[in-house]
């Protein structure tokens, strides 16, 4: 096999990234480990695409997502031609990578973040910097600028840890870099606020969304990119011709005209983080103050590892997710908040193992 002499080196010698577990259909568990939202699609939602399956799939679907960045451009009160669409936002930030980054170049993000970054940059032969947070969690902004990066990636909420740097150190930072600036807000709704108001003073900030986790669609594939037209036009270029089919756009569409059906199960997300805290945190974890739909728990001081937890939760149905590889969080465990059975299941399981072990 000549398998190394057809694929490129920087992929042949990568390894792709590894997405949470998704458990096969019909298995039944309390899946708290890729920050899916436990609500229901309202039917607003459904009804719009049970008109469109009924309208018939034989034609391609509007090729830039019209209809969908006109309607984010009505809800969020913004220039449609700087909005730019995406199967999922993990597919803008590819179309980011693919518009801005050459080979050899390099692409930073604070540390630790979400570890699609470092994979897209391998794809792209650059090379990522990953900068560690700032002790009391805030933005390394000169070191981050002093990489010379040519795109800079800021989740906000950051996942795993559910922090919020404050926008004003994502301002500075955006004075600063000598390239794009990413602010991923894939969590955004969650937060107490959120970075579309920068785009204003900022040319170099691209804002993204995804209807995957506060939207109840990961299963669909939709991401919002927000940025000036002119960035927007760059990004249009190496975009995927219909890169958001028919259905895709008609549920966006949807979503974006009715976002006051979506905050009740918003808000139920948030009280349920703060009992998951409280609770979690009454059983000898320490779990740091989250803005997301998730929350990082240290495990309490005892005989169980960090793997040993995550297997025996699993024994008991419930699947959270992990980072082995990395030793700042080999005792942590990220997990998602669902509905309130769901966590009131996980704190049972918490009960019995510590029971156990105890
Ligand atoms: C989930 C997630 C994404 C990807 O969202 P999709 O819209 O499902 O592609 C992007 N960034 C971060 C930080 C995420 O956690």
């Amino acid at each position: 096999m000549s398998l190394e002499r057809w694929v490129r080196p920087c992929i042949y010698g990568m390894s792709g990234y590894v997405p949470g577990e998704q458990p096969a259909a019909g298995q039944r568990v309390v899946k708290l480990n890729t920050n899916e939202n436990p609500h229901a699609v309202p039917p607003v939602v459904l009804e719009a695409l049970a008109v469109a399956l009924n309208e018939g799939l034989r034609l391609y679907p509007p090729p830039d997502a019209a209809p969908v960045r006109e309607a984010a451009a009505r809800a969020f009160g913004v220039d449609a031609r700087g909005v730019v669409a995406g199967n999922g936002s993990d597919d803008l930030l590819t179309m980011i990578m693919r518009a801005c980054v050459d080979p050899g170049e390099t692409v930073a993000a604070p540390d630790p973040t979400y570890t699609l970054y470092p994979t897209l940059t391998r794809m792209q032969g650059g090379n990522y910097q990953a900068v560690p947070w700032l002790e009391d969690g805030g933005l390394p902004v000169a070191a981050l600028a002093e990489t010379g990066a040519k795109v800079i990636f800021v989740t906000r909420p950051n996942a795993p840890t559910g922090h919020a740097v404050p926008l004003a150190q994502v301002a500075a930072l955006c004075r600063t870099a000598p390239g794009v600036v990413v602010l991923d807000e894939a969590y955004g709704e969650f937060a107490d606020d959120h970075g579309l108001p920068l785009l204003a003073e900022h040319p170099n900030l691209i804002v993204t969304r995804s209807f995957s986790k506060s939207r109840s669609l990961a299963g669909l594939r939709i991401g919002l990119g927000f940025m000036s037209p002119a960035l927007a036009e760059q990004l249009h270029k190496v975009r995927d011709s219909y890169n958001l089919d028919r259905l895709a756009q008609v549920a966006a569409v949807a979503v974006l005209e009715h976002l006051p059906a979506f905050q009740f199960a918003i808000e139920t997300v948030k009280a349920e983080r703060i009992r998951t805290t409280l609770s979690l945190t009454a059983r000898g974890f320490r779990v740091a103050p989250s803005q997301a739909n998730f929350v990082l728990a240290q495990i309490p001081a005892g005989p169980l590892s960090g793997a040993e937890w995550v297997a025996l939760l699993k024994e008991r149905g419930i699947l959270v997710r992990h980072f082995p590889a990395d030793p700042r969080l080999a005792d942590k465990l990220r997990i998602t908040i669902g509905t309130a059975a769901e966590m009131s299941a996980l704190l049972a399981a918490v009960d019995w193992i510590q029971g156990q072990a105890g």
